[in-house]
């Protein structure tokens, strides 16, 4: 039975991969079919430390992938659908085989809730955004349109206020179901203005956002307008699916951490890190430290 498995590979589950594999662990790391996280679907990451000129996203992952792969841990591109309490252990059930390990690190990330019209993959990258902090910074003087009308579509709005000429948050009813408080600085902001009962129904352009169709949701009128990005800020998910109850989660339906270790979950030898377990900070470099929690809490619930 091998030591450690980590299941993901975004920058927690890679930086896991790199402690454990420096602590002599031999872990597995389950990559699943697209490696990499949420980061393949930005460009620049400039606000990650150690690149002071920035790097692209997906080259990020390699460096990770491979700086994890240089101590020793062994990268199957296979996705987990199951993980069982085995005697002295746990039982792992991929899209190919099983397998059984003492302990397990989860890091299996969230994904962002897209709006899943035209153009919004396509354009994803290219003016589509779902992370204000991350790409905010290329639209100076530019105008946005944010849409949703919760505190993540309040917050995302604020910050592009320091970048963009003009933000308007894009929302489906005629209230907010965010706080107050954060409805209030939105609403009050110059340089926001919202458009209320409004859908989204098909963004354009030829290589980078140029307008967006935006559909009234009372009178089914639709209106092209002009703008130059679009961030969807209708929440995210975490990846817990394939985990089927295995371990708590919270009451945001986030793997609940923090039992005997700072990483530990509610089953014992199981330990979280990265957005998975965490609905509030969601960076990469934030990912990047619990995944390195996480594997000395492995290291240290193993030697005990
Ligand atoms: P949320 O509260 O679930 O809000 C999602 C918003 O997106 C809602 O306004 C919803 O519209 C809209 N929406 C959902 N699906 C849509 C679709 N297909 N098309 C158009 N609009 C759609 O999510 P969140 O804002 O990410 O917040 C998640 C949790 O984190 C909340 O508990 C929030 O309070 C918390 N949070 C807190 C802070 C803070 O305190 N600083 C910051 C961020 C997040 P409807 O309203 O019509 O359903």
């Amino acid at each position: 039975m091998d030591d450690l498995a980590i299941i993901g590979s975004g920058p927690a589950g890679y930086t896991a991969g790199i402690y454990a594999g420096r602590a002599n662990l031999k872990p597995v790391l389950f990559e699943g079919l697209e490696s990499g996280g949420q980061l393949m679907l930005t460009t620049d990451v400039e606000n990650y430390p150690g690149f002071d000129e920035g790097i692209m996203g997906p080259e990020m992952m390699q460096v990770f992938k491979k700086q994890a792969e240089r101590f020793g841990t062994k990268i199957l591109t296979e996705t987990v659908n199951k993980i069982e309490k085995i005697q002295e252990g746990f039982k792992l059930t991929t899209s190919k085989d099983t397998y059984e390990f003492k302990s397990v690190i989860i890091s299996s990330g969230a994904s962002a809730n897209w709006l899943g019209v035209k153009g919004e993959k396509e354009l994803q990258g290219y003016g589509v955004s779902a992370c204000a902090t991350c790409d905010g910074f290329f639209f100076k003087d530019k105008n946005v349109i944010v849409v949703g009308g919760g505190d993540s579509a309040m917050e995302e709005s604020l910050f592009l206020t320091k970048f963009a000429k003009k933000v308007t948050v894009v929302h489906r009813r005629d209230e907010f179901r965010a706080s107050k408080i954060m409805q209030e600085r939105v609403l009050n902001h110059e340089q926001i203005e919202v458009a209320w009962n409004k859908e989204v129904t098909e963004i354009k352009g030829d290589k980078q956002v140029s307008s967006v169709i935006l559909k009234d949701s009372n009178s089914n009128e639709e209106e092209e307008k002009e703008i130059d990005g679009v961030f969807v800020a209708i929440g995210h998910t975490p990846n817990v699916e394939f985990l089927d109850g295995f371990v708590e989660l919270d009451e945001k339906g986030y793997i609940k951490t923090g039992f005997t270790s700072s990483t530990s979950t509610s089953m014992s030898g199981v330990f979280a890190s990265g957005d998975v377990a965490d609905s509030i900070y969601r960076q990469a470099v934030t990912a990047a430290g619990t995944g390195c929690q996480a594997a000395i809490d492995a290291e240290r619930w193993l030697e005990n």
